[in-house]
């Protein structure tokens, strides 16, 4: 038996559908440059162009688009690579205790998935 409306692909619909409404009005609003590298994109290029979230919060989109940057798929990856070690090494302490404590983090954070290992 299969399951018909699962919450949680209802989830990333809707996720989808938000993202695809966004990009649109961002497109139609912004030059299709990266904001970035300047390079320019067009036709079927243009799906490499991706909107960016200043604050990165997805979820503040105000309609005026004074959130969005258009970045290439490149330098949005190099955007939240930055964002991630600010985050990080944010305090003094955290940097002298090396990026180890960082990246174990991470670690935990993609290959549990939120799943609780009680070693007892
Ligand atoms: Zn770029
Ligand atoms: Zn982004």
């Amino acid at each position: 038996m299969q399951k018909k409306n699962d919450p949680l692909e209802k989830m990333y619909r809707e996720l989808a559908e938000k993202e695809n409404g966004y990009r649109a009005k961002a497109l139609k609003m912004f030059p299709h440059i990266c904001g970035s590298c300047g390079r320019e994109f067009s036709g079927k290029n243009l799906k490499e162009l991706t909107v960016h979230h200043k604050d990165h919060n997805h979820d503040y989109n105000p309609p005026d688009g004074s959130n969005w940057e258009l970045l290439c798929i490149y330098c949005h990856d190099h955007e939240h690579e930055k964002h991630k070690m600010k985050g990080y090494g944010g305090s003094e302490a955290a940097v002298k205790l090396g990026g180890f404590s960082a990246f174990e983090g991470l670690d935990a954070l993609f290959s549990t998935g939120g799943k609780d290992e009680d070693k007892s």
